[in-house]
């Protein structure tokens, strides 16, 4: 097992302090609850898809400092990406987190998510990282309007 400490980097304090894009967004052509009843996690997701793209990407809710700073982080990074571009930064992120990298590429185009990687060394601590993101897969397949982790 790692530090605990190691796992909430100063960038991972600093998006759950002051979440990026935490507000309903208007016009959301899609919106996902998402619900970690492990941790009491809750993020409602907000998708305004354009052309194939994610035209803007928003959260709401109330979690832990992790779930909070993941689904910040994860608006950043979608904002003006396709939709096949997300699916792929979802499966990059999901090794990243379980520690089973299943994605195509090397995880370098997770940039910053990277922090993240320390999360695979907290097994109850992987859910409350990848439910917004879960959130994001429901809302770009169209399909289920609220994710439970469990
Ligand atoms: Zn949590």
């Amino acid at each position: 097992m790692g530090d605990l400490r190691d796992l909430y980097q100063e960038v991972i304090l600093d998006h759950s302090r002051k979440p990026r894009n935490f507000r309903p967004l208007e016009r959301a052509d899609r919106r996902v609850e998402g619900f970690n009843p492990l941790c009491g996690d809750r993020v409602t997701l907000f998708v305004r898809l354009e052309n194939g793209e994610v035209r803007d990407i928003s959260f709401q809710g109330s979690g832990c400092a992790i779930s909070t700073a993941s689904a910040s982080m994860m608006t950043e990074k979608l904002k003006g990406k396709t939709t096949q571009e997300a699916m792929r930064l979802f499966d990059e992120f999901h090794g990243l987190v379980t520690g089973k990298p299943g994605g195509v590429g090397n995880g370098e185009e997770l940039g910053k998510l990277a922090v993240f990687s320390g999360v695979c060394e907290f097994p109850i601590r992987v859910k409350c990282a990848t439910l917004a993101w879960h959130a994001l897969k429901a809302a770009l397949t169209g399909g289920a309007q609220s994710v439970s982790t469990e």
